[in-house]
């Protein structure tokens, strides 16, 4: 075992640990990232598309994990999607370096801002609105499609379709801004440069066009010189020290998932950006294994965002349906958060399978009613989360009326090949909460009781943001780490 002593380490390269790194690294301040997944762009491996699952699909599994057609055996490695899961819900997270970034559909929305204000009622709106928003869009590359071009090119059909559908049935319909970057996706249109969103890649990696956060956060931290980033390090536990470090138990794995090497690193201060369910599970179990002393509301208040997927057949079969061929990102949304009865956001998703299945898939955003609750079974090694159908029943009666007012002005069934009864309530791509802002931690991610261990990732958000959550992690994320980086690094 290999013992090393570090100033400040930051376990996770997701979305809030990537803008802890950039901007303590600003600052001169040496930060260690430790990260379970590979360093893709170090490694030299290659993302694969959804049709032809090679390396990246999949986290050390024999098998594909998407949420349907899992058709495909793999070789276990170290990949970039993992699913968890429990007995209701499967929760999707990505690994490596980038975390969900590498993983995710890009699409980067900010918040209704009465939503946000109904979430966060501590949090100044107004500064989030005019600051931490736009600077979270800016560092992260937000850019929107072009009008002209999602016109005319053909992988965009899915959306016109749905869109056209959508308007039909008397549903206002919006466009959704993205990272992936839109001029680059023009110049893969006309084959100029290689295809990537063009190609089907999206959820087991882009190897062209998108700027997931190794293109942004990371590569600016990376240029300050100051940022070690350890790939392949799964931190198993922590323990706190009498002097008030932490000391953080590691086992540095192989692309196979085999431990090669333990080590342990003592840490000044320690920030957790491990993802919602990592860092959750960090705490829980650490508190179960050594005794760190943890929030009683470590766990609580989790949500799914109100995910819910679900799908139509037969859309405009006769006309040629959605396209064979279609763009892995995702540019439309239909906006129906401020009916009364049936609130709900919906994002016109991509089939990138290769095949006109005459199909439309839909991932629905809607309101939270009731949280969940994540506790650590100590026997199995694993965490059990208290969600189960009385958690998803007012989202599955969304989901209803909205096939049904599509079906009724369009014609089309919902889809029993994607989902079985043509609801996936079980789907989750948004696990948010668990580590409450305020409530578990103080009002800038300090866990409460300690003084030099934060939690800065999606674990903050109580359960529910109205859209893709993103944007919100990285705005949270901007946000505490100025307020820390000024009284805790002085
Ligand atoms: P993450 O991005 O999850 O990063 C956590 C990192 O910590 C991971 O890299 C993980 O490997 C690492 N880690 C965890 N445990 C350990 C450990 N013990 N030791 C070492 N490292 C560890 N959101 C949107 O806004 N728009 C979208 O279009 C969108 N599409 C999505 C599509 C899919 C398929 C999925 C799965 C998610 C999507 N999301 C989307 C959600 C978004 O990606 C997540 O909300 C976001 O990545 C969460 O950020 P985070 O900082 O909380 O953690």
């Amino acid at each position: 075992t290999e013992m090393i002593d570090k100033e400040v380490v930051i376990i996770g390269s997701g979305y809030g640990g990537s803008v802890a790194a950039l901007r303590l690294c600003e600052k001169g301040i040496p930060v260690t990232l430790l990260e379970m997944g590979l360093n893709w762009e170090k490694s030299g491996e290659k993302f694969s598309p959804m049709i032809n699952p090679g390396h990246s699909a999949a986290w050390l599994k024999t098998k594909t994990i998407a949420p349907f057609f899992n058709l495909f055996n793999l070789d276990k490695f170290t990949g970039t999607l993992d699913r968890l899961d429990f007995e209701h819900i499967k929760v999707w997270v990505g690994r490596g370096v980038g975390g969900g970034s590498l993983v995710n559909g890009g699409m980067a929305v900010t918040p209704k801002k009465e939503y946000f204000k109904e979430i966060f009622p501590n949090l100044d709106t107004e500064k989030f609105y005019s600051h931490y928003f736009p600077l979270a869009n800016k560092e992260l590359k937000t850019n929107v499609a072009s009008e002209e071009f999602l016109k005319d090119c053909h992988f965009y059909k899915f959306n016109r379709v749905g869109e056209e559908e959508a308007h039909k049935a008397g549903f206002k319909t919006v466009r959704v801004p993205n990272v992936y970057d839109f001029n680059y996706m023009e110049k893969e249109y006309k084959e100029e440069v290689p295809r990537s969103a063009l190609a089907g890649e999206v959820i087991y990696g882009n190897n062209h066009g998108k700027n997931s956060l190794d293109k942004t956060y990371l590569k600016k931290a990376t240029a300050t010189g100051k940022l070690e980033i350890l790939d392949l390090h799964q931190v198993n536990h922590i323990s706190q020290n009498p002097d008030k470090s932490y000391t953080i138990d590691i086992s540095v794995i192989n692309t196979k998932g085999e431990e090669i090497q333990h080590k342990i690193i003592n840490a000044k201060k320690l920030i957790l950006s491990a993802g919602t369910m990592g860092s959750i599970e960090l705490l829980l179990k650490s508190s179960a294994k050594t005794q760190l002393p943890i929030d009683e509301n470590v766990g609580k208040e989790w949500g799914n965002n109100g995910n819910f997927m679900t799908g139509r057949n037969w859309v405009k079969a006769f006309s040629g349906g959605t396209g064979f061929k279609q763009s892995t990102i995702p540019v439309g949304g239909i906006d129906h958060w401020e009916d009364k009865e049936h609130p709900f956001f919906v994002e016109i998703a991509p089939l990138p399978m290769g095949l006109n299945v005459a199909t439309a898939l839909y991932l629905m955003v809607n309101k939270l009613k009731k949280f969940g609750e994540v506790k650590y079974d100590l026997k199995a090694q694993k965490l059990d989360l208290n969600w189960d159908q009385s958690h998803t029943a007012h989202m599955k009666d969304n989901a209803k009326h909205f096939l049904r007012t599509m079906n009724n002005a369009n014609g089309g069934t919902r889809s029993h090949i994607l989902f079985h009864n043509g609801f996936g309530a079980d789907v989750c791509y948004h696990p948010l909460g668990g580590i409450v802002l305020g409530k578990a931690t103080d009002q800038f991610g300090r866990l409460n009781g300690h003084q030099n261990l934060y939690v800065i990732d999606g674990s903050l958000i109580p359960g529910t943001i109205g859209v893709n959550p993103f944007v919100t992690i990285t705005a949270i994320a901007e946000y505490c780490m100025e307020e820390i980086i000024k009284k805790d690094f002085v």
